[in-house]
């Protein structure tokens, strides 16, 4: 069995649809379980609905509804024209966006957005999609079965960034799917939903489908876990920021993990992580170039040394904690965590000194409990408007140079802070938000244009 799963560029229309449905075609025999997005910017559109419900503004989100019906009938019909089923599948499309007016009518009625609430009104551009895509493969002779992601995913009640609990998916998945399967030629269910063991609707946060097709295929023991987007594979740095990147053909879970970690939207943070736990191999191929090789993300000891990417993340915080009641005394950092523990903030990068503990975090993430927490035993200064640049690869502890010349191309900014990790696969650096573009373009043009870092005088040792 294999996961192929769809974004929202390969959903996005009649054209992109067909395409996919004719990549999944050519893949039956493998078993694929299809794992689709909500068509392209949808689900910024349902944001926007859950907005105008939390501001009890229902013109303006009947307004929205209307044109997600409309998007969504008129694709029904473009797909279905020469099929019996296009009046059926208009009827579902209608009778999704009927349902999400009326709630989204009793959030505006009751005047009170909770989470539940936005995780249900979220969650139905995925469900959108693979209405009619299911539609659309059975009317081109795939025999393909609809199933509901929400009795597969088990997440915690956390709404809007469901925590999965992987027994309970590992146990329901192989039977829901194999039940699916029987007669069938195909599966197809929605990626980034999912719902908490009594049932309720959650969503796995933005870029979640990634992680849903990773889940299935790891409950699966897939032989393949397939994310199709629209870009040739991973890149050595995001092409929207950097116009001569070049495509990776392979890199290590660990790697990608570290990219997606470290920004790269590729794929969703924690795509890799259940991949992992059953080495299968998850490939990141372009569904505008279905012939291409894409990228294969494959267990470490298949690959190479070396300096494979540079990632960024564009907003964060820095938070300085100055204190000398920490020199000379144990627990000091475990009081720290404890508070950005209690209050569920997750920090990126970490660097110490004598008297000065500094972190780096999402700049969208809510702070203020943490700092009052912590102004109550030492000096706390945030410092807004930072991002962060990653250097990613392999063992590049041993790239002799490495730091001299990376920091080389940064000499036109400030660097409030360099970290490495402890594995060895990235080293990062703060810089101001300002210069960050111009930044990652100097970092990835001396690491992957000019002459090629391999080239110079630093080689893999
Ligand atoms: P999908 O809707 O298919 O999930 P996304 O927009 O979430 O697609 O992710 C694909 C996008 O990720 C690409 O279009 C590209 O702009 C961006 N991206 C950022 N960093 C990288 C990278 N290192 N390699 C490839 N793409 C990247
Ligand atoms: N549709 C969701 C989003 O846009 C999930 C995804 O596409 O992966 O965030
Ligand atoms: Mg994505």
């Amino acid at each position: 069995m294999i996961v192929m799963k769809f974004g929202g560029t390969s959903v996005a229309n009649c054209e992109a649809i067909t395409r996919t449905i004719s990549i999944v075609g050519d893949r039956l025999a493998q078993k694929p379980v299809v794992v689709v997005s909500a068509l392209s910017k949808v689900t910024d559109l349902l944001y926007r609905i859950t907005d105008c419900a939390g501001a009890r503004d229902r013109e303006a989100a009947d307004g929205y509804i209307d044109d997600l019906a409309a998007r969504h009938t008129e694709l029904a019909k473009e797909l279905l024209k020469d099929s019996g089923s296009c009046d059926e599948a208009c009827a579902k499309v209608e009778e999704i966006c009927r349902e999400l007016r009326d709630f989204v009518g009793a959030v505006c009625s009751l005047g009170e957005l909770t989470d539940r609430s936005r995780a249900r009104i979220i969650s139905r551009g995925e469900w959108l999609s693979s209405t009619i895509i299911c539609y659309a493969m059975n009317a081109r002779g795939i025999v393909t079965r609809f199933v509901d992601a929400r009795r597969m995913i088990v997440t915690s009640d956390c709404y809007m960034k469901g925590e999965p609990d992987m027994a309970a998916i590992a146990a329901r998945v192989p039977e829901i799917v194999a039940e699916a399967y029987s007669g069938a030629d195909a599966v197809i269910t929605q990626g980034f939903i999912a719902a908490t063991a009594k049932g309720e609707t959650t969503v796995l946060g933005r870029g979640g489908s990634d992680y849903s097709a990773s889940l299935i295929g790891m409950a699966l023991d897939a032989e393949r876990i397939e994310i199709w987007t629209d870009v040739d594979g991973v890149r050595t740095a995001d092409p929207r920021i950097v116009p001569d990147t070049k495509s990776i053909s392979r890199i290590s879970f660990e790697e990608a993990a570290e990219m997606a970690h470290f920004g790269a939207k590729v794929l969703h943070p924690m795509t890799i992580e259940p991949a992992v736990m059953k080495n299968i191999p998850v490939y990141v191929l372009n569904s505008m170039n279905p012939a291409g090789e894409g990228t294969a993300i494959l267990q470490s000891d298949r690959i190479e040394d070396g300096v494979k990417s540079v990632s960024y993340k564009e907003n964060i915080l820095l938070l300085n904690i100055f204190s000398t009641k920490m020199i000379n005394v144990s627990g000091f950092l475990q009081k720290v965590f404890a508070i950005f523990s209690q209050y569920k903030v997750s920090v990126d990068l970490i660097s110490t000194s004598e008297a000065n503990i500094s972190l780096t975090m999402d700049g969208n993430q809510d702070i203020d409990e943490v700092v009052k927490a912590l102004s109550e035993f030492a000096e706390v200064d945030v410092d807004r408007d930072k991002a962060q640049i990653s250097v990613i690869g392999k063992n590049i502890v041993n790239l002799r140079g490495l730091l001299k010349q990376t920091m080389a191309s940064l000499k036109d900014c400030n660097v409030y802070m360099i970290s490495q990790g402890a594995s060895f696969v990235n080293i990062s650096f703060v810089v101001d938000r300002s210069s960050m573009k111009d930044a990652v373009r100097e970092v990835h043009k001396y690491l992957f244009e000019d002459n090629g870092y391999e080239s110079g005088d630093q080689r893999i040792r």
